[in-house]
């Protein structure tokens, strides 16, 4: 989709630290992170949110997913971690292609702000 910025992030177009890819997912370092890991998930295929892309792609919503999994790992989130999906203006997404936030490295309040 074009004027999407992490679509230009999933096709190399605007650089992100990237910790893992594949042919259908990309995990990138947050701009400004929240906690000691800090990265987001996202399909190639640009979907706007969660639900959209589970419909549409059940077996790619299951990749994102694993992939966040892949990176927990990487990262040593052995005592565990949060997987957010901010969803519509009132759930705070500011991007509108959808992310999982993966965020771990401390412990993480709830309930979120
Ligand atoms: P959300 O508010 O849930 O839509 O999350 C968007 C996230 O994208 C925020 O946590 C931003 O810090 C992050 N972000 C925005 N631009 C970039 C970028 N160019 N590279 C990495 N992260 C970004
Ligand atoms: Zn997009």
């Amino acid at each position: 989709m074009s004027d999407c910025l992490f679509c230009a992030i999933a096709s190399g177009d605007i650089p992100a630290t990237v910790v893992y890819s594949d042919d259908q997912v990309v995990v990138f370092r947050d701009l400004n992170p929240q906690a000691p890991t800090h990265v987001l998930a996202i399909p190639r295929t640009h979907y706007t949110d969660a639900a959209a892309l589970a419909t549409a792609e059940p077996e790619l919503a299951g990749a994102l997913l694993a992939a966040v999994g892949k990176v927990a790992r990487a990262e040593g989130l052995a005592d565990g971690y949060r997987v957010v999906f901010n969803t519509g203006s009132h759930g705070g997404q500011t991007v509108d292609h959808v992310h999982a936030h993966l965020l771990g490295g401390r412990q993480l309040t709830w309930p979120p702000g």
